[in-house]
């Protein structure tokens, strides 16, 4: 499938990038690594971090960490010390979580080499913290590397871009591929999209999910999206996304792609609005995301992440079902409906 081998081989080529400067000890200090949600950023970071931590990586085609040596041991368990993650604390990362990463980072590496600093949602800097950070980015220190995310540079001040290399993600999900091409038959092309990012691009789950009923969960939800009878509905539509048990996995991930097409249509640059998966939806998502702010949306997209670790956890669905529903009621007012 050629979508699939062209993003894998961004996500292999931007490692090859960065081992290749490891290897060559010109491994800039900090990283801004952009895309939409879903396109593989916090993956990148990930193995990112192990390689730059790892005492013996492999270079070359396809860079790896050895796995073996007592850094990887730590990563792999989440317990290396030189390892400093960071993500927004609510809506925003704040100026104290800034000021506490600066702290361990005035102290050398304890375990290994070199330290990684990883900021994800970068978009979602506080204006103090954003400041804050700059120091950090200004005069960096020994061996310390900073890694950061965010959907793109627009939202993040041009200072912190300027000291930053910026590899970028494009998952080309919503490029025109028909049906045929990808393996689907029966739905109209630009639902396609939608069924391509729901499945990772396996045209055989795409055919399991039609069949499991994704697209009418999708309609079900688009229609409580767009009313302005959330409150009637909301029993209703909570019903419908949690029962049978299965549907709120579904409506789990139709969700996500719709805050990922809602966070896409908020970014200034009107490229990444042409990477939206809802396309059949784009007249209802355009009037959506006018109602809700950008700080919600990602406070939201987080209690998405939750919902899926409550679902492993074997929460009551419904309970999920009240949890995702109840943001809408809150945040949007539309008049229309
Ligand atoms: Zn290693």
């Amino acid at each position: 499938m050629a979508v699939a081998k062209k993003a894998l081989g961004s996500m292999l080529s931007s490692l090859r990038l960065i081992a290749n400067a490891l290897e060559n000890h010109r491994l800039a200090h900090a990283y801004l690594i952009t895309g939409p949600p879903g396109s593989g950023k916090q993956h990148f970071m990930e193995r990112c971090s192990q390689l730059i931590l790892c005492d013996d990586p492999r270079f070359g085609l396809h860079p790896e960490p050895c796995h073996i040596c007592n850094s990887c041991v730590k990563f792999e368990r989440r317990l290396h010390p030189d390892l400093l993650q960071l993500a927004p604390d609510g809506r925003y990362i704040k100026i104290d979580q800034i000021r506490s990463i600066q702290k361990m980072l005035s102290f050398a590496p304890l375990e290994s080499k070199r330290r990684v600093c990883t900021i994800t949602a970068a978009e979602r800097l506080g204006i103090d913290a954003a400041n804050a950070l700059l120091k950090t980015l200004e005069e960096p220190p020994d061996n310390t590397y900073l890694l950061l995310s965010a959907i793109s540079m627009a939202r993040l001040l041009p200072t912190i871009v300027s000291r930053c290399q910026i590899i970028t993600f494009r998952d080309e999900i919503n490029s025109t591929a028909t049906n045929r091409e990808f393996g689907i038959e029966g739905v109209p092309e630009d639902v396609v999209p939608f069924l391509k990012y729901v499945s990772g691009k396996r045209p055989n789950l795409a055919n399991e999910l039609i069949e499991s009923g994704i697209l009418d969960l999708r309609q079900t939800l688009f229609e409580f999206l767009g009313t302005s009878r959330k409150k009637e509905l909301f029993f209703q539509t909570s019903q419908a996304i949690s029962n049978p048990k299965e549907n709120i996995e579904h409506a789990i991930k139709i969700i996500y792609t719709i805050i990922r097409d809602l966070l896409l249509l908020k970014q200034p640059e009107p490229s990444l609005h042409e990477l939206m998966v809802n396309l059949d939806k784009k007249q209802e998502l355009i009037k959506l995301a006018q109602a809700i702010n950008y700080d919600s949306l990602s406070e939201y997209q987080d209690r998405i992440e939750k919902a899926s670790i409550y679902l492993d956890r074997n929460v009551n669905p419904e309970m999920i079902a009240d949890m995702l529903l109840m943001f809408w009621l809150k945040t949007t007012k539309l008049k229309t409906g």
